[in-house]
């Protein structure tokens, strides 16, 4: 019978917040606040792309576009505007949509569309990182002539109800951090479980301080990992270089006792255990909180897993220190990011960093340690 209904190729977008449930648990009033401004934010990217919002119900919207450049066009910018909200909403309070797009055929009906292609959006953006998206390789394959985005491979996976699996891929993170960390996402979890508070609850990482007494889990992929040889970590941690794997900054819960968290400088705190000292954590705090937090790698209990992608910080690499990898070099003064962070505290021409020398930047103004984080 379904077959006299009209059918067309359409490139659907499914947003769906994520933990919707628990958020409203916690704060009815402020979880739905964020939830309308987060809804009209789609809305009005799903309009500026030339889309057409089908319909919302809930915390969910779905909208088809009749190209897949503008559908993933309007998922990435809308999740960049979400992502500049202010922060004062603590992170694990914070309304985050996940996305899924997908190209395939939908049944046009009664003013709404159906059929496999939506609930297919609607199971890939499941595995989204909340606050991210993923597309299908229908998607992929369109965008790959003319896309201006990375995305990284997740393979084939099954969803419930669909009867083939489908191979997914996910928007590379850096893409939202507006950093220039080459990340890789890797799927390190075989069999997706299929609700969100399933995925909420999934532990992905762990780690620990040398005495223990610290320990955290993280719930949610990486986002990037490297090495940093700037003047600044080799102070703060001795080591000559460090290695760092960067999460989502409402990923991680600490287990045991609280890391304390110093300034090391004026743009960003470090969290160590008190009892023995090691440097577990590090948060670049200006202009605003970043919503990701770097975790020292080989802190984690499977810091094999969290291969460096690159090298930062190397105008200060230490002479002595020979590394014959192939992976690429930058100078501090060259990530957009650091410029901002350090921008936003007054050094006002960050090409000067390096003559300046760190020392000096970090005591541009005041005391550092006289404005810890709050934890
Ligand atoms: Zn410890
Ligand atoms: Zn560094």
């Amino acid at each position: 019978m379904d077959k006299q209904l009209p059918r067309k190729l359409a490139a659907i977008l499914y947003a769906d917040v994520s933990g919707y449930s628990r958020l409203t648990g916690q704060d009815e009033d402020q979880t739905h606040q964020q939830l309308s401004e987060g809804l009209n934010t789609l809305t009005s990217m799903i309009s500026t792309h030339g889309g057409i919002k089908v319909h919302e119900a809930g915390d969910a919207i779905l909208a088809e576009f009749s190209s897949v450049t503008a559908a993933v066009d309007a998922a990435i910018e809308s999740q960049k505007s979400m992502a500049l909200w202010p922060s004062e909403v603590a992170g694990d309070e914070r309304v985050r949509f996940r996305i899924g797009v997908h190209l395939g055929e939908v049944i046009q009906d009664r003013g709404d569309i159906y059929g496999d292609g939506v609930n297919i959006a609607a199971r890939i953006q499941e595995i989204a990182s909340p606050g991210s998206l993923c597309v299908s390789s229908a998607v992929f394959d369109q965008l790959a002539a003319g896309g201006n985005y990375n995305f990284d491979d997740l393979g084939y996976r099954d969803f419930k109800n669909i009867e083939k699996p489908v191979h997914v891929y996910h928007l590379r993170s850096s893409e939202l951090l507006g950093t220039q960390v080459t990340d890789v996402v890797k799927a390190r979890v075989e069999h997706q479980p299929l609700f969100d508070d399933a995925v909420e609850n999934m532990i992905v990482a762990t780690g620990r301080c040398v005495c223990g007494s610290v320990g955290y889990e993280i719930n949610q992929e990486s986002l990037g990992s490297g090495f940093c040889h700037c003047r600044i970590c080799q102070r703060s941690t001795g080591a000559p270089v460090t290695a760092w794997t960067a999460f989502p900054a409402d990923s991680i819960k600490f287990t045991g006792d609280k890391p304390k968290y110093f300034r090391i400088s004026l743009i960003a705190d470090r969290g160590l255990c008190i009892k023995c000292g090691t440097p577990l954590v590090w948060r670049s705090l200006k202009p605003e909180p970043a919503n990701y937090i770097i975790v020292f790698t080989t802190t984690l209990d499977n810091p094999k897993d969290y291969a460096p992608t690159w090298h930062g910080g190397v105008e200060s690499q230490m002479p002595w220190l020979d590394i014959r990898d192939d992976l690429p070099r930058t100078r501090c003064e060259e990530s957009p990011s650091l410029r901002k962070s350090w921008g936003s505290v007054g050094a006002a021409n960050p090409d000067n960093w390096v003559e300046l020398g760190y020392e000096q930047i970090v005591s541009l103004d005041g005391d550092p340690n006289l404005d810890p984080a709050e934890d």
